[in-house]
């Protein structure tokens, strides 16, 4: 049994790097740019008023000041401030020239219709100078960004409309079987309703990738090699839940083989799912994943998630957090690193209460799943945990 530590290294080192594509800006969101992007000008374009009031010289803010020019933002001033002169600015207008300095409105008051004095001891500059964010021909953004609506503003601010971004890998989702049926289907006695295919449908959705679910594969070997021989011919990656551990009608590692699939583990030593399949055909990838649905959701942002971003492309590593548990905690068995179902309150992890992998409903409250390593019995209050937000 490998660990966890060695199965993600045999996994990203069979990632591949997907091709590229253009989509529109509302598009990109989520996605993972392929290339920089570079300003097509300077921000802000000029010198910029911050506040509402009157440009001047600094050395004239105890004069009288006359008002020669009203601007508003969108409007160039035409008149160049001289001894004892200011112009009337609005919040985003340009600086006249000449002046190096706006005193704010609330700071002024009235001496006639074109003429003011300032009221306060001192100003800020109050304006924001010409290229100070950024400068014409600069990178914005780095390729591999994960884009939020953050780089869809920065995006938008340098003109940058048709994002080249990385394509996403095609996912395909089988459920297994025999007692699995639909959710919009009561169960019968000794039936399950299939969580899996759904919870993973969603969990690829927020990794950034797109999806299919092909339906559940009944526990026989032609149906369930009906649908992996479709799933090849159909998608980059592709998830199977359940069918995976040691019993008589765990078909998926047999049905894997005949498929042409080389499987590269079979286990690892983690828990929640341990019956765990990594394997490739070309430049498929394939995932038995375990059928109880605590382990599946584990185990696909554990080891799944990391290998979408990493052949989307994305730079940023993934998120790991260090934090310290609120409480005491203790195991008996410790040949797995297992993963619990957490809270999080003022920065400290609470396990929650949890009945093992099936209990599906551990995870409705749950804000991340935390790390209790391999070969640990004992863990105390303050204790540093491995934590993935979910
Ligand atoms: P298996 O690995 O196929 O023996 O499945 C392990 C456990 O997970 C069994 O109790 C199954 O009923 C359950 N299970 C398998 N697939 C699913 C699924 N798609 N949704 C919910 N539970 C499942
Ligand atoms: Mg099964």
């Amino acid at each position: 049994m490998i660990t966890y530590e060695e199965a993600l290294e045999i996994i990203l080192n069979h990632s591949y790097k997907s091709g590229n594509e253009t989509v529109t800006l509302p598009e990109s969101t989520g996605r993972v740019l392929a290339e920089d992007v570079i300003s097509d000008i300077n921000m802000p374009p000029f010198n910029r008023s911050a506040v509402d009031g009157f440009a001047c010289r600094k050395k004239d803010i105890r004069l009288p000041l006359e008002i020669i020019e009203t601007v508003k933002a969108g409007v160039h001033p035409v008149k160049k401030i001289g001894q004892g002169q200011c112009t009337r600015i609005m919040t985003g207008a340009p600086l006249p020239e000449g002046a190096d300095c706006v005193i704010m409105v609330e700071e002024t008051a009235e001496i006639s219709s074109d003429k003011i004095r300032f009221t306060a001891e001192d100003t800020k500059p109050n304006f924001s100078p010409f290229a100070q964010d950024i400068s014409e021909g600069e990178r914005v953004l780095e390729s591999g960004t994960l884009i939020g609506p953050q780089h869809i503003g920065i995006m938008a601010a340098v003109g940058y409309v048709n994002p080249r971004v990385s394509t996403r890998p095609k996912v395909t989702v089988i459920s297994t079987g025999d007692e699995i049926v639909e959710p919009d289907y009561k169960p019968g006695i000794s039936q399950i309703r299939n969580s899996n295919g759904y919870q993973l449908v969603a969990q690829v959705a927020r990794a950034g990738s797109i999806s299919e679910y092909l339906g559940i594969a009944p526990d026989n070997e032609e149906d369930t090699f009906h649908l992996i021989t479709k799933a090849l011919a159909m998608s980059d990656i592709i998830l199977l839940t359940g069918g995976v551990s040691m019993g008589t009608y765990d078909f998926v590692p047999k049905i894997l083989e005949q498929a042409g699939i080389e499987i590269l583990f079979r286990t690892v030593a983690i828990q929640p799912g341990k019956p765990t399949i990594f394997g490739i055909k070309g430049n498929k990838r394939i995932f038995g994943l375990p059928g109880n649905p605590v382990s599946c959701f584990t185990i696909f942002e554990i080891l799944v998630r990391p290998l979408i971003r990493k052949i989307m492309g994305v730079q940023q590593p993934v998120r790991k957090l260090q934090m310290p548990l609120g409480i005491d905690y203790q195991r008996r068995r410790t040949d797995r690193m297992q993963w619990l179902p957490v809270q999080i309150q003022e920065g400290k992890v609470y396990p929650l209460e949890y009945h093992g992998s099936a209990h599906i409903f551990s995870l409705a409250t749950a804000h991340a799943i935390a790390a209790i390593p391999l070969g640990i019995t004992k863990l105390y209050t303050g204790d540093l945990l491995d934590v993935r937000p979910v």
